[in-house]
């Protein structure tokens, strides 16, 4: 892989300390000389093209043959590389860090880590995800830390800390008996890694709250338990019921955001569609009928296929049967909804898996599971950017969209795994480098 060299990036680096970013940055004009553009819209890659990049913004793409270079330009030249709109990952928790069960697993996080800590865990996580190319996150509720997310994303855009474009859901929704902590003596009165709501009432409340305080998604969780049912089957305990979600679905609707939906299958899928849900979450075990609802509704998909593969219990315990079906009821799934063209957007959960594992692994197993690389890319990138109702602002290269780029030496559409090599990354018009 041929890096850009470092001196390059010195010459116009960048990233200033406490800058707000609502405030123009410099207008200066980047020009980057692309080998290969990979535009995020179109399906077929262009050679040697020219962008042109003032302030923050992409101004014109352009063949090189043709391309005016303005005067006082700085150029980067990525001539023998592949020029990409930074990724976007629309679902991870910035406020996990894939939680070892040795150290006490997901309870310790919220009963032992101050908030501090936690918050400094997850500018480490936001500082990863921008260092690996992805430069918008949707990120699916803080896991018991409260409206921290908010707090991390106005320090990005202060320019406090790096990190990438923020979409936030604080809280996230359930049920009683549908969310962690749980296990303890009946007496105790548990800290939850979720608002807890039972009627519509509350769950209208609920949602109001959190979209007072900040919130840019309402996550709501469909299904909690799951275990291998008589016949072999995933069967995944339902939560909300649909009157209450419809009241979530109503009021966030009304503010002009959209709701995200943790299903895994059965019961609480059905009901996150019959609800209303704007995207439904892993969707694990999507039946017929599932898919042909999200078809006609329009519902967006956003698999999460690796984090299933990870922590599996011992083979021949129950716990270890669930995990293994977890994962080959989702493969089927994926396939299924890929060919009756479900609208697939790329979601990870990281922080289910450790921030410190490449968050592009959830590409090679798209397309081991047969999407094609553009298609698998177009996921991360313009489809990704309309759910988010971002549409040419992020997730392309093209003219009036934000300056998020990425660069990768050789073609990910004949290795999608260099995905997780990036060599430059680029957001909001400014280059952000590690160390
Ligand atoms: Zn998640």
């Amino acid at each position: 892989m041929k890096r850009v060299p470092i001196v390059l990036f010195l010459a116009f680096a960048v990233y200033t300390m406490g800058q707000e970013q609502s405030q123009p940055v410099a207008r200066q004009v980047i020009v980057i000389r692309a080998g290969t553009l990979i535009d995020g819209k179109t399906d077929k890659p262009r050679r040697d093209q020219v962008i042109v990049i003032r302030g923050n913004r992409i101004e014109n793409v352009s063949d090189a043959a043709s391309a005016k270079t303005p005067a006082g330009s700085t150029v980067i030249d990525l001539s023998q590389q592949t020029v990409l709109p930074g990724l976007i990952d629309s679902h991870t928790h910035i406020f996990l860090q894939g939680e070892d069960p040795a150290k006490g697993g997901y309870d310790a996080n919220i009963l032992t880590a101050p908030l501090a800590l936690r918050a400094a865990r997850a500018t480490a996580a936001a500082r990863r995800a921008l260092e690996q190319g992805f430069t918008t996150l949707r990120d699916v509720e803080t896991e018991g830390a409260g409206y921290g997310d908010v707090g991390i994303k106005q320090a990005i855009n202060q320019g406090y800390i790096p990190g990438p474009r923020l979409i936030v859901s604080t809280r996230a929704i359930s049920t009683t008996g549908g969310y962690p902590l749980e296990g303890y003596a009946p007496e105790l009165e548990m800290p939850k890694g979720a608002q807890i709501v039972d009627g519509p009432v509350e769950a209208r409340k609920a949602a109001r709250e959190q979209l007072d305080h900040g919130a840019d998604w309402i996550k709501v969780y469909m299904t909690h338990r799951s275990w291998v049912g008589k016949n072999g089957e995933l069967v995944s305990q339902p939560t909300l019921t649909v009157e209450e979600l419809r009241s979530i679905v109503d009021e966030t609707h009304g503010w002009g955001k959209k709701v995200a939906c943790h299903a895994y299958g059965g019961i609480g899928l059905h009901r996150a569609l019959d609800g209303g849900c704007d995207s439904i979450e892993h969707g694990l075990d999507l039946d017929d009928a599932a898919i042909a609802q999200m078809l006609k509704q329009g519902t967006w998909y956003v698999p999460t296929l690796s984090v299933y593969y990870t922590d599996w219990g011992p083979a021949d315990t129950p716990d270890g049967e669930r995990d293994r079906l977890r994962a080959s009821v989702h493969e089927v799934s994926f396939k299924r909804a890929l060919k009756a063209g479900v609208k697939i957007v790329f979601g990870t959960d990281m922080g289910g898996i450790p921030w410190s594992e490449p968050i592009a692994q959830e590409f090679t197993r798209m397309v081991e599971f047969g999407m094609s690389p553009m298609d698998a890319i177009q996921s991360a990138t313009s489809r990704a950017a309309v759910m988010l109702d971002k549409e040419g602002q992020i997730g392309a290269i093209a003219p009036g969209a934000y300056a998020d780029i990425i660069a990768v030496g050789g073609d990910p559409l004949n290795g999608i795994q260099l995905l997780e090599k990036v060599s430059l990354v680029m957001k909001d018009g400014q280059v952000f480098r590690d160390k």
